[in-house]
């Protein structure tokens, strides 16, 4: 084999420890990949595959980007789910001997991004660290570009429970113990959906003594009793685990990450993966996007840190009144005072991404720009707190006393940074004058000799008497003097030559060597100095990180209080009363978003009363469209807008708090999930038979609606019953069907209350009221909604009779065709080639109740095409 150059033996030393990443290696303006990385990156990138010879006759592919525009490119390969290690050259060039020193500096990963370039700023980042232990499951969430940093445990029963938590916190990155076969197996459909990167941990970086002794190490702490998981073995090992991860990849202290916080999963309002799809509360189910959803109606905050505080709220609503009355107390106030809500937001829109900026600042990448600006945000913070403390409201004033504006650092962040500092470090210009006395002396010296230099030109053509004399600069010679050949004789003593040019000669004199010497030593010691200053500057705002972070946190509520009243006030929404009774009472209801996509003023409000004893639960009918889905969404929306502390879309609402909603939508109205099949509705009915409880708030939409007429009803009904059972759930329910039949069950259950949205019929047609009304429908009404899509007349009476039949006989045999018409339908002579009947009898064979929406559109073009082509072949 032939030997390869040094250079490449260093390369490959370096990647076997980092296998799992793509190395960006350090070459003088680049960083190059090679072999299977530079092929994979190369695709990605789409830059250009080369090659290199790294040994006699032997070539390997490469690639590179060039290094001041890698963030870009490296921010390309994360979103693609890869991790980078970034390779620098840890010596100076010019100073080394031989090759070069390179190590890995830090290794980038979906889930520990810190680069502005690569992180959306009104979303988190979060990695995820998930562990095992003594029949618990451990659960750590981080966020490294805000240092927020979350732990919790449950005993291992509560599968359920984790899949949830990842679909809550939506991890980039999921860290887990190696070897956990069946953790793995049992989160990936999760991490699949959420679009997080599964990373395999060694085992040790999970063990409770390592554990422990890494996160006192890193809090500074004897016990982990002050974070309140002193007793939680699997949740501290999650978090040890995740802490390990971040200072691997970071290769930096992370002092930002300043405190651990424990969480228990019954403080929140728990929603799982397909209530929160449904609720449509972050994203639209159909289009994956945020308008339409709640928080684009909710959304209207002024800074980044409230945009993410916001959607956490939303994703966790309270459950204990207090904590509820309080936020709705601040919310009050802002939604009352014109004046402060506007000056409020107005200043905190000047304020910076305190919590990113504290990020980076831990890690090492803060420029001075973002220390000038948390300078600047910090000297906001006296007229916040004085307009707060001036409100009236105590609330509010109780708000402002606890931030903390911190003045000294403020100041000395104000007077040591200039307002036009460059974004790097390479060239200083930093510090303003003042700031630092032997600064300043450099500074002088520098000015002292430039000036000098500068008037050189002019005394010297005096003095010589040369009019064409020239003072110059350059790389090589420094600053000269430069005289033209007929000028040579007129040269003083002084002068020593230097250079020979074509027309003239270049000279210097001792004097100007020594005012060049002032002028360049002062500037490299300048560079240098202010180098210095900088990491002492970043080194006291560090000191000050706990404050500061309460300071980012107090802002950010702020800014989501303060939102949530000013779209209070836009949307006319109304402050909720809550209670504990279970008692949901709604006058003149509104669905937050519908209300915005149709024409203003076209939203028929609606009243609710649900109270889990005489009117538990709530079967809904009315024909396709009436608006059944939208009326039980809007009950479901409000019930959660209230608990996150937000006013709400109605004249009137007194709020039962509920520890969950679950909704569910039957599997032939879905047909965004991908899978929707009658197996899976039912697994999802199971799940919430299983975890209701009477203080839970069911939305059931259709269900049983993915099986043949009898099946579907039959489960429908037995769901019902054991729904509204005390002794088994008792949950308020909202049941939309389109089982009329379900009307009965009225007259057998107490607490079971029949509803239906009206119509009004014109000439044989329908028209929408949105109102809902007590009572049942008694048709469905689905050959009138026909008719108003568009439905050939004949069929239309035709199916009417069917119905007729249907209703009359039941399902048996088929309906016997009275019209008296040609019939036209269904008569096999029309498939007679071979081929047509092979159609026919693939159409016969396919199992509806198990196949996606997906799959049958597939199905239908296909069919279609075929079809197509026999006519055309005939
Ligand atoms: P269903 O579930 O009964 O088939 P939907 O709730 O899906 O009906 O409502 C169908 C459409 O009717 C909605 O997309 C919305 O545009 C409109 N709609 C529903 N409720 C109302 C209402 N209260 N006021 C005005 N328009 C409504
Ligand atoms: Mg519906």
């Amino acid at each position: 084999m032939p030997k390869e150059t040094p250079m490449m033996q260093q390369y490959k030393k370096i990647k076997e420890e980092y296998q799992d990443a793509i190395l960006l290696f350090r070459l003088g303006d680049f960083y190059e990949m090679f072999m299977e990385d530079a092929e994979i990156a190369a695709e990605i990138l789409e830059i250009v595959l080369t090659s290199r010879e790294v040994g006699k006759g032997k070539r390997v592919s490469m690639c590179g980007i060039p290094y001041h525009s890698a963030a870009g490119y490296i921010a390309r390969l994360i979103e693609k789910g890869f991790k980078v290690a970034v390779c620098e050259q840890v010596e100076d060039p010019k100073k080394a001997k031989g090759l070069v020193k390179r190590e890995v500096v830090k290794v980038i990963t979906p889930g520990t991004v810190t680069d502005w370039q690569m992180l959306d700023e009104k979303t988190n980042n979060y990695l995820m660290g998930i562990a095992v232990a003594g029949g618990d499951y451990g659960l750590a969430v981080s966020d490294l570009s805000t240092g927020d940093f979350l732990v919790t445990q449950f005993p291992k029963i509560g599968l359920n429970l984790l899949v949830d938590e990842i679909h809550h916190w939506q991890p980039r990155e999921i860290i887990l113990p190696e070897g956990e076969e069946e953790l793995r197996e049992n989160i990936s459909e999760s991490a699949r959906r959420c679009g997080s990167l599964v990373t395999d941990r060694p085992d040790r970086e999970f063990q409770p003594g390592t554990v422990r002794e890494r996160l006192c190490m890193h809090f500074n702490v004897t016990s982990l009793e002050g974070f309140g998981c002193q007793n939680l073995d699997a949740a501290a090992a999650a978090a040890g685990a995740v802490l390990a991860y971040f200072q691997e990849t970071q290769k930096a202290q992370l002092k930002h990450i300043t405190a651990l916080r424990t969480y228990h999963l019954g403080d929140y309002m728990h929603l799982d993966f397909f209530t929160r799809r449904n609720l449509e509360l972050i994203r639209t189910m159909r289009e994956n996007k945020t308008t339409g959803s709640l928080l684009w109606v909710l959304d209207a905050t002024v800074t980044a840190m409230g945009g993410r505080l916001l959607k956490k709220w939303l994703e966790q609503p309270l459950r204990r009144l207090d904590e509820i009355e309080e936020r709705l107390e601040k919310v009050a106030a802002f939604y009352s005072a014109h004046g402060l809500r506007e000056e409020t937001r107005i200043l905190l829109k000047k304020t910076c991404d305190l919590q990113r900026i504290l990020s980076r600042l831990s890690c090492g990448t803060v420029n001075p720009r973002e220390l000038l600006a948390l300078g600047e945000t910090l000297s906001l913070l006296p007229k916040l707190k004085d307009l707060l403390t001036g409100s009236g409201a105590p609330v509010l004033a109780e708000q402002a006393g606890k931030i903390d504006s911190l003045p000294d650092l403020c100041q000395l962040l104000l007077s040591a940074i200039r307002e036009d500092t460059p974004a790097g470090l390479k060239e200083g210009n930093i510090f303003r004058r003042g700031y630092h006395p032997e600064l300043d002396k450099l500074l002088s010296a520098a000015k002292e000799g430039k000036a000098w230099i500068a008037g050189l030109e002019q005394r010297e053509r005096e003095r010589t008497g040369i009019k064409s004399l020239k003072v110059g600069y350059n790389q090589v010679f420094g600053y000269y003097i430069e005289v033209t050949k007929p000028n040579l004789s007129l040269v003083p003593e002084d002068y020593i030559q230097r250079q020979t040019l074509v027309n003239g000669e270049r000279f210097v004199t001792p004097e100007l060597k020594e005012y060049e010497e002032l002028v360049l030593g002062a500037e490299e010691r300048r560079i240098a100095l202010e180098y210095e200053l900088f990491q002492d500057l970043r080194h006291r705002v560090l000191n000050e990180l706990p404050r500061l972070h309460q300071t980012a946190a107090l802002l950010a509520e702020l800014d989501v209080l303060a939102a949530l009243a000013e779209t209070a006030v836009k949307n006319d929404y109304c402050r909720p009363a809550l209670n504990q009774e279970r008692r949901i009472s709604i006058i003149g209801g509104r669905h937050p978003v519908v209300e915005k996509v149709i024409p203003p003023g076209e939203f028929v409000a609606n009243d609710t009363l649900i109270d889990g004893e005489k009117h538990r639960l709530q079967i809904i009918t009315g024909p396709n469209m009436a608006g059944k889905s939208t009326y039980m969404r809007q009950v479901a929306l409000i019930v959660l807008m209230a608990q996150i502390g937000s006013f709400v879309p109605a004249e009137k609402a007194d709020i039962g708090l509920v520890d969950r909603i679950f909704t569910r939508v039957g599997a032939a109205d879905d047909l965004t999930g991908g899978q929707s099949t009658f197996m899976v509705e039912m697994n999802e009915l199971s799940n919430i038979l299983h975890h209701a409880t009477r203080d839970s708030l069911l939305i059931l939409d259709e269900i049983g609606r993915g099986t043949s007429t009898y099946d579907g009803l039959s489960i429908a009904w037995a769901a019902l019953e054991y729904l509204w059972d005390p002794e088994k759930i008792g949950a308020r329910t909202l049941f939309a069907t389109h089982y009329h039949e379900l009307i009965n069950l009225e007259q057998h259950l107490p607490g079971v209350e029949n509803l239906n949205v009206a119509v009004a019929r014109e000439e044989g047609k329908i028209i929408f009221l949105r109102k809902i009304m007590p009572g049942g429908s008694d048709e469905s009404y689905g050959i009138e909604v026909a008719r108003l899509a568009g439905l050939p007349a004949d069929l239309l009476e035709r199916a009417s009779e069917i119905l007729k039949d249907l209703e009359e006989k039941g399902l048996k045999g088929p309906a016997k065709r009275t019209t008296g018409k040609k019939p036209t339908l269904l008569q096999l002579p029309l498939f007679s080639s071979g081929e047509e009947q092979e159609l026919v009898r693939e159409l016969l064979a396919l199992n509806l109740d198990e196949i996606t929406p997906r799959r049958a559109l597939e199905l239908l073009y296909q069919w279609q095409a075929r079809l197509k082509r026999i006519k055309k072949e005939a």
